[in-house]
């Protein structure tokens, strides 16, 4: 069977510790015996981007940017102990920041639905796609601890010297302040992001914030949501048949609980932190989330949602045989190779990601899978097999 042909290349990340191990087996076994792979490869491994002073992480980004889509491989932040372990000269910034910024993107997290799986939400029986505002708010504050007698204010500066003050409050014991901003182009680009996302995925898109107590700051949002959808997105949503919906943060919540599923859930920063983590744990498992950021020009970088999986890496360190999902990483592959095949004109490119995604659900559904992921498995017939083994099942079904 002649290879299928590329004609740009893709961008590739690798990584660290266990999933570095199963990106070369999913290379080696799925997807080079198929496809003749182009790919500009960035080693993101943490020994490499020491050595280069961390610039290999924005050479990768800054190729994103020129060639329009990558896959990347999970990767250590580093923290204290990971100074030791690895000898480093800094302790480098997290790689998904700095290929965030550089991308000005937003994160969007889909789990990969399977039967026989249960989800701890029965009516769920569509993915729930959650859209994460990746810039400021709380994870850019400014905190103070305030005593008693106190009087804080707000003061914003203007250019020419004038002074804007508002009291924010008059402490009669200790307290807390805090200081969060937003500015209205993070914004746009977050809802211009989310808008298309939507168009392509032909998914209803929801948005909420807390407008009615934040009568300025989240009200903004609500705005800027609402003006982008009137001029720019209104009539192509009709187009597709699908809707613009926005609603009170609470509200929303228990909409979330009762639907079936199948949209796009936009959320503020702090509200994105917080349900995509219920999100991942209420639809099953780690193994089964994926992750694409999107940046507001239309680059993507696909990825698994899930970390290095460092306890199974050192697991396989001793000799061990380790049972670690490597489905979300399949994904990110998958993902990563129809939008090439799309954006080239490479049907059988898509064609090949479509079969592999296939082949991945169907290995799991005829109850063949990890270990963590046998726990949530209701089927009566498991086997739980180690990482090769896995990818093998699913090449023989591909
Ligand atoms: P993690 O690697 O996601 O693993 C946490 C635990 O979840 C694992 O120990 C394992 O549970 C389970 N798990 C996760 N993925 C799995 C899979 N594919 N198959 C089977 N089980 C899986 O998170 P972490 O331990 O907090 O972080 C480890 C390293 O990853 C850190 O250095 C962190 O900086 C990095 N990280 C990177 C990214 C990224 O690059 N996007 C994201 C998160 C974390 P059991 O041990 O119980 O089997
Ligand atoms: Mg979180």
């Amino acid at each position: 069977m002649a290879k299928i042909q590329m004609k740009t290349p893709l961008v590739e990340m690798d990584g660290d510790e266990m999933t570095r191990i199963i990106w070369k087996m999913i290379k080696d076994i799925l997807i080079n015996p198929y496809v003749d792979l182009k790919s500009e490869y960035y080693d993101l491994g943490l020994p490499y981007r020491n050595e280069t002073n961390d610039q290999v992480t924005i050479d990768a980004a800054e190729a994103t940017k020129k060639y329009g889509v990558a896959v990347k491989c999970a990767t250590i932040t580093p923290n204290a102990a990971r100074m030791t372990e690895y000898n480093l000269k800094e302790m480098w910034k997290s790689p998904n920041g700095t290929i965030r910024a550089i991308l000005d993107g937003t994160v969007f997290r889909t789990p990969i639905i399977v039967n026989g799986i249960s989800t701890y939400i029965p009516t769920w029986t569509k993915p729930i796609t959650i859209a994460r505002h990746a810039y400021g708010d709380i994870y850019k504050n400014t905190e103070m601890k305030v005593s008693e007698g106190c009087k804080a204010e707000l003061v914003v500066t203007a250019p020419d010297g004038t002074e804007t003050r508002k009291l924010i409050h008059t402490f009669a014991g200790d307290g807390v302040i805090q200081g969060v901003h937003n500015t209205d182009d993070s914004i746009s680009g977050f809802a211009r992001t989310c808008f298309n996302y939507a168009l392509e995925m032909k998914q209803d898109l929801w948005f909420a914030s807390k407008d009615t107590i934040s009568k300025i700051y989240d009200h903004r949002f609500k705005d800027i949501f609402a003006e982008i959808y009137e001029t720019e997105y209104k009539e192509k949503f009709e187009e597709a048949g699908i809707e613009y919906f926005y609603t009170l943060i609470d509200d929303a919540v228990s909409r979330v609980i009762r639907s079936e599923g199948g949209f796009i859930w936009a959320c503020k920063n702090y509200d994105g932190d917080v349900m995509s983590d219920m999100l991942a744990t209420a639809y099953g498992s780690l193994g089964l989330m994926t992750s694409v950021l999107v940046s507001p020009d239309g680059k993507y970088e696909y990825e698994a949602a899930h970390g290095t999986v460092t306890r199974h890496y050192y697991n396989y360190l001793k000799g061990e045989k380790t049972s670690t999902n490597p489905i979300a990483t399949i994904f990110a592959w998958t993902g990563a190779l129809r939008k090439r095949g799309e954006l080239d004109d490479i049907p059988e490119l898509c064609e090949f990601a479509d079969k592999l995604e296939r082949a991945s659900i169907k290995t799991m559904e005829d109850g063949v899978m990890d270990k963590n992921l046998s726990y949530l498995c209701t089927l009566e017939n498991k086997k739980v097999v180690d990482t090769e083994t896995f990818l093998h099942e699913i090449a023989a079904r591909l």
